[in-house]
């Protein structure tokens, strides 16, 4: 029964702790611990140029760059968003006093559809906030396009896309403003982590203030700012797990590449369209089941493999404006939400990280075509 050894839909990326120990000596005997220490400082600088990204700023979770994106800003009234992400991403538009107006996705990137925005905007609106779903790059110049039209900000919400490029472009530079999670469930992680990244100096250093209460000096308060701040030992963390981040991606597309070739010709079973030109982080790897077509409905696909001990996650499930919170807004009825309503009801995340095997892949490849049901 060694084969049943339990599959997880995701695992961290952690550095040999034996290579952490060096660092957290260094920490110590420098007992500068937090407030922009020598290895916050550092991993910007590497981030930066891992990222191709002219400025960067560290935050403790992914959560906070979103809400002091708006801050920064000052972002009000009404913002475009979408229903297919994860709660972070319109949760920081209601602690910002922000009213969330969801736009239908395109079910091919299962990204917001440019095509739909113009209708939603009014003149309260004044920006949108889109989000690369599983690393897929928005369609960034009709987003903006529309954005220069109606004189409004663009924040992306690019949690899933670390490191991934357009025609050798970081996706990282398009908008506004793009924030990062480095989440342990993300590809590249720093425990609990994030980050937002910026054009030019100015906006930089406005970012740096709000991050840190609004000090700019010693006994200064140029802002209203929070408490969004990186510690040392994660800092140093992320850098050492910088030397294996390139490792992690390509295990990962050896991994989307084997679930690729198995699978695409199953009946009921779609994958994701793998856009010419994009540099994959391969953080996820959806499928979408037609139950009528597979002859079995997502939730029991599901269950079944976890059944097996493989855990897939329906992700993104349920759409955000289902929760109470939102549900009463005129904009989340799931009628005018057709195709994230039908997306998010025929998604399974496959299990998808750099520690998957052989055996691991086929015991996957097997239940999706329902050899080892
Ligand atoms: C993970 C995630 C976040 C939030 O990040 P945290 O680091 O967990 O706060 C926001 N948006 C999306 C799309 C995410 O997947």
């Amino acid at each position: 029964m060694g084969n049943d050894r339990q599959i997880t839909v995701t695992t961290p990326l952690l550095p040999p702790l034996e290579e952490f120990t060096p660092y957290l000596e260094d920490i110590w005997k420098r007992k500068w611990l937090t407030n922009n220490g020598y290895y916050h400082q550092e991993l910007e600088k590497e981030l930066c140029k891992y990222l191709q990204v002219p400025y960067i700023s560290l935050f403790t979770n992914g959560t906070l760059p979103l809400m002091v994106a708006l801050q920064a800003l000052r972002i009000n009234g009404e913002v475009i968003t979408t229903p297919y992400s994860f709660v972070a991403t319109t949760h920081s538009l209601w602690w910002n006093g922000i009213k969330p107006v969801f736009v239908d996705i395109d079910p091919e990137t299962c990204n917001l559809d440019p095509d739909k925005i113009e209708a939603a905007i009014t003149p309260q609106t004044t920006a949108i906030m889109p989000v690369h779903v599983y690393g897929n790059p928005c369609d960034t110049k009709r987003i903006q396009e529309i954005a220069d039209n109606y004189g409004l900000k663009v924040i992306y919400d690019a949690a899933h896309a670390f490191g991934v490029n357009v025609d050798g472009e970081s996706v990282l530079k398009a908008g506004d403003l793009s924030t990062l999670s480095f989440h342990a469930t993300k590809t590249y992680n720093t425990i609990e982590g994030g980050a937002l990244i910026c054009k030019d100096e100015i906006m930089k250093r406005r970012i740096d203030y709000l991050k840190n209460f609004g000090f700019s000096g010693e006994t200064s308060i140029v802002a209203p700012g929070i408490n969004g701040k990186m510690d040392e030992v994660r800092a140093a963390y992320g850098l050492l797990g910088l030397k294996y981040i390139d490792a992690a991606i390509d295990a990962r597309k050896k991994v989307a590449e084997c679930y690729r070739e198995e699978l695409k010709n199953i009946p009921g079973v779609r994958l994701m369209y793998d856009i010419p030109g994009v540099r994959h982080n391969y953080s996820y790897f959806p499928i979408f089941i037609d139950a009528g077509q597979y002859g079995m409905s997502r939730d029991e696909l599901y269950f079944k493999m976890k059944e097996k001990n493989i855990f897939g996650r329906r992700y993104f499930y349920p759409l955000i404006s289902t929760f109470s919170t939102y549900r009463g807004l005129p904009s989340a009825s799931s009628g005018k939400l057709p195709v994230a309503s039908c997306i998010a009801d025929s998604v399974i995340c496959l299990p998808m990280h750099h520690e998957l095997d052989g055996n691991d892949i086929e015991r996957v490849i097997n239940i999706i075509k329902k050899r080892s049901l």
